[in-house]
């Protein structure tokens, strides 16, 4: 197994409860890959996935075969997106029927939204996200200004698109879309977030209890062996590993480093995958921020590159000391490339001029104790235009060789949801 993010964990212990030696190699010096914890000063950081969904049935259920449900705690509080200065919520579902955020005909337009998703229903299906190509044909951006509106595009779609995947409407495909409203809105009192008391960390963590991984073991070359079989090349050691199979669970972008005799066809789906970046800036404080929504959301008609604002006593309690909170900003936007010139602590101090200017009270930085800043070049995957195409032909052809199989969520679906489900797709298939 090379990675042991959660694609690559859900895999090996897969393997392992049907009896199969598995060796995970990480390159890493913890498990987790983009679910990971910190914890500064007591309060938790999450420099990767910060919450679970309700729909997320493959995860939810594997929480409980871990035993650690007790730790599994609910998001009480919900997110609100910026207009001209005030935060309006669009949760639970219902509330869109009153939200200013929007007016009435953009309301109305929503309606066209929902007669889509009915009609399209069996398309989408979340453990089989390549079901959806027939409507990858149109991003959201297109699709929203020829059927709903520039408001509700701006104000309703885009936010939580830049907030939560850092992705923009013109780099995702409406069949995407359709999949999230349809997981969102399956449930009549909407959707519920999740975390864990010590953190999402604490997921791969006890997902990789009792499993033979080998942290800090970076896999340079993937060769197949003439006689069948495997031998994996690591970085600073003479002597390869042999395998007989070996599932690559890393992100798209490894592969083609990995194994370039796999021939250009099977290349262009690794090389076709596109990540969206962020940077994570969080500020602990020496007192409670506002308590009236978990998350923030800052439209990119406010802001050029601030996307999202999370506090963490409200997500849990758990999260910070008594009294205390962590502020955690992420930016996103169409000005992400031209900041990259920046340095950490020139992009820090951007940040919360620009979080003042347009959320004063949230300001963390009268009572701050500590800031850590993060850059995350690679993370999510975009689900653009074409990739439900490229899922389909991954599905329906023989797109691995022999003894090989990929996971990762840019094959199972762009949160820990998809990367479990590819990661245990990815175990089947390999033993087949
Ligand atoms: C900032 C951010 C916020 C997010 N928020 C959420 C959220 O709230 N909810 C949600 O559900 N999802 C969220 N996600 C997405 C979620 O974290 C990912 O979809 C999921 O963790 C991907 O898991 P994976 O196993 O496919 O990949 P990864 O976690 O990237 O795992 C790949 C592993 O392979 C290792 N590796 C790579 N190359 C090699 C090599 N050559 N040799 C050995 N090891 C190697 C890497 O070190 C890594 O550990 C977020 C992601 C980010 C970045």
């Amino acid at each position: 197994m090379i990675g042991a993010g959660v694609a690559g964990l859900a895999a090996a212990r897969h393997l392992r409860h049907r009896g199969i030696h598995v060796i995970v190699l990480e390159s890493g010096s913890g498990v987790g890959g983009r679910v990971r914890t910190l914890v500064e000063q007591g309060c938790q950081i999450e420099l990767g996935a910060e919450f679970l969904a309700s729909f997320y049935t493959r995860t939810l259920a594997l929480i409980d075969e871990l035993g650690i449900q007790p730790d599994l705690c609910r998001i009480p509080s919900s997110s609100a997106t910026l207009r001209d200065g005030r935060f309006h919520s669009l949760w639970p579902n219902a509330r869109v029927a009153f939200t200013q955020l929007v007016g009435s005909h953009h309301k109305l337009a929503l309606s066209y939204l929902l007669a889509s998703l009915l009609r399209h229903r069996p398309l989408l299906d979340l453990t089989a996200f390549q079901k959806a190509f027939p409507i990858d044909d149109v991003s959201v951006s297109d699709y929203a200004r020829a059927h709903l509106s520039e408001d509700l595009l701006e104000y309703v779609l885009q936010p939580p698109l830049a907030g939560i995947f850092y992705w923009t409407p013109e780099r995702t495909s409406r069949a995407l879309l359709m999949l999230v409203l349809r997981a969102g809105l399956s449930h009549p009192a909407g959707l519920k977030l999740f975390t864990m008391r010590q953190g999402l960390g604490h997921l791969p963590h006890a997902m990789a209890a009792g499993q033979d991984v080998r942290l800090g073991t970076r896999v340079c070359a993937v060769d197949r062996l003439p006689a069948g079989g495997y031998a994996v090349r690591i970085t600073g050691s003479e002597q390869p590993l042999v395998a007989d199979r070996v599932i690559c669970a890393t992100t798209a972008s490894a592969v083609p480093h990995l194994m370039p005799w796999l021939g250009t066809e099977r290349l262009s789906l690794f090389q076709a995958v596109r990540y969206s970046a962020t940077a994570l800036l969080a500020t602990g404080t020496r007192d409670r921020l506002p308590h009236d929504f978990y998350g923030l959301l800052f439209p990119r008609r406010e802001t050029a590159f601030l996307a999202s604002a999370t506090i963490q006593s409200v997500k849990s309690a758990s999260a910070v000391p008594r009294g205390c909170d962590t502020l955690t900003l992420h930016m996103a936007g169409p000005a992400m490339d031209a900041l990259h010139q920046y340095d950490d602590p020139s992009l820090t101090r951007i940040m919360l001029t620009e979080l003042r200017r347009l959320a004063p009270r949230y300001d963390p930085m009268p009572q701050a104790i500590f800031q850590r800043f993060f850059r995350c070049p690679e993370a999510l995957p975009e689900f653009d235009v074409g990739h439900f195409r490229r899922l389909q032909g991954f599905a329906a052809s023989d797109m691995e060789p022999p003894g090989m199989a990929f996971a990762g969520d840019y094959l199972g679906g762009p949160f820990v949801e998809g990367a479990i489900l590819s990661g245990e797709a990815a175990a089947e298939r390999v033993m087949r």
